[in-house]
């Protein structure tokens, strides 16, 4: 008898037939004789209502109450889906994230999960019922109801997995598994059987919106035997594992990210203590900077651009504002406009001249880099928006072929 966590997205239970669908995914799954945790998101679309439900009321709501808000999507899937289980004769209870004690961190729509406390579901389990969790929620040290970021209830699954100790988590969503790119930008990206951690942390991370980053990391950290896996069609799915049997490919993904903003400061002093200063400040209000492009200094004055979530624009123009005076700087401004596309694979580390081939391809076509950044697995860049489908697909056919 195993036990086994698994996770259906927004799709897989976005209404009641498909509910009832899933009920019987999991039913057959207890039925083959193993434990069952389910955890669920809200049905598909719940959440974007939710947010801009608060968003009418005032174009800034305070986070804490849009927690409060958006966190009661998942807590209707419980619900319903426990009720669905319930009507085909199989016991189950839902449980919210108070309920089971997801601890979380006080940050409010980015919460990180501290802590499961996992005897009222192994309790439950031991009387033979499928336990059904809210994904995406938390709550702090005060009983305050948190969240975790969009896409967060995959790392409630992973968490939770791990803090059952369970034999495997599988990840149900609306695609069949991890691609070498959006299927919906490049008609040929293939579905790939296995990638590594790193990979998709590297991808996940770059916009490819399969898992979210930080389930991938739990993972990780506590060996969870972790698949994404198709709620809709039968197959194998992805395996997300430490190390890959056979290290075929160069480039393992492509992925891009249109959801952020690129700062730019301009004429602040050429002198130690300065980055520390903003990225200090940014780091403070919980600010995720991803890229960033400090030029070389000229004539004492130097200038950095970064890239942060459309999300935290408000917060970081308050903050820029304050570091101008402060540093006596020039201007600051924002760009939305732009996308980043990543090229990710474990094979780059042996492969030289990747780089050159991601920068071959766009001058080829013209498409300008505005912003380069590189880790060991990853090569990024910043373009028009515009250009993102089309540079996604330019390097998929480099790396990939037809
Ligand atoms: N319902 C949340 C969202 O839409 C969490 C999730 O789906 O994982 O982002
Ligand atoms: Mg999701």
């Amino acid at each position: 008898m195993a036990l086994i966590v698994q996770k259906f997205g927004g799709t897989s239970v976005g209404d009641a037939e498909r509910i009832k669908n899933v009920a019987q995914k999991v039913i057959a799954a207890k039925k083959q004789g193993n434990d069952v945790v389910v955890v669920v998101s809200a049905m598909s679309g719940t959440t974007d209502y939710l947010i801009n439900l608060g968003k009418q009321i005032t174009q800034s709501p305070s986070k804490r109450e849009m927690d409060m808000l958006v966190s009661t999507g998942e807590q209707v899937t419980i619900a319903l889906l426990s009720i669905a289980i319930e009507s085909f004769g199989v016991p189950s209870v839902s449980y919210n994230a108070a309920q089971i004690g997801i601890k979380t961190t006080s940050d409010y729509t980015r919460a990180k999960i501290l802590d499961i406390n996992t005897e009222r579901i192994s309790s439950s389990l031991k009387e033979g019922k499928i336990v059904v969790v809210a994904g995406f929620q938390g709550i702090d040290e005060n009983m305050n109801i948190t969240t975790l970021g969009r896409g967060g209830s995959d790392t409630t699954a992973v968490a939770v997995a791990a803090a059952l100790k369970a034999d495997r988590c599988d990840i149900y969503t609306d695609v069949d598994g991890v691609y070498t790119a959006d299927p919906r930008i490049v008609k040929n990206a293939q579905k790939l059987s296995q990638i590594t951690h790193d990979e998709m942390l590297e991808l996940a991370s770059m916009g490819a919106k399969v898992l979210h980053d930080r389930s991938v990391i739990f993972a990780m950290k506590y060996n969870v035997p972790l698949r994404v896996v198709s709620t809709f069609i039968e197959n194998e799915g992805t395996l997300i594992v430490k190390e890959k049997e056979m290290e075929d490919l160069v480039i393992t993904g492509i992925a891009k990210k249109t959801d952020e903003t690129r700062v730019n400061i301009s004429c602040i002093p050429d002198q130690p203590g300065v980055a520390a200063a903003i990225f200090n400040k940014l780091g403070e209000k919980k600010v995720n900077v991803n890229m960033i492009v400090q030029s070389v200094g000229k004539d004492t004055k130097s200038q950095i651009s970064f890239t942060i979530l459309n999300s935290d624009v408000e917060d970081t123009q308050k903050i820029m504002e304050e570091l101008k005076k402060e540093l006596g700087a020039g201007e600051v401004t924002f760009d939305s406009d732009i996308a980043i596309v990543s090229a990710v694979g474990i094979g780059m580390k042996a492969n030289a001249g990747v780089a050159a081939a991601v920068f071959d391809e766009l001058a080829k076509n013209k498409i300008n880099i505005e912003m380069i950044s590189t880790s060991e697995i990853k090569i990024s860049v910043v373009i028009r928006k515009d250009k993102a489908d089309e540079t996604v697909r330019l390097l998929h056919k480099r790396f990939f072929g037809e």
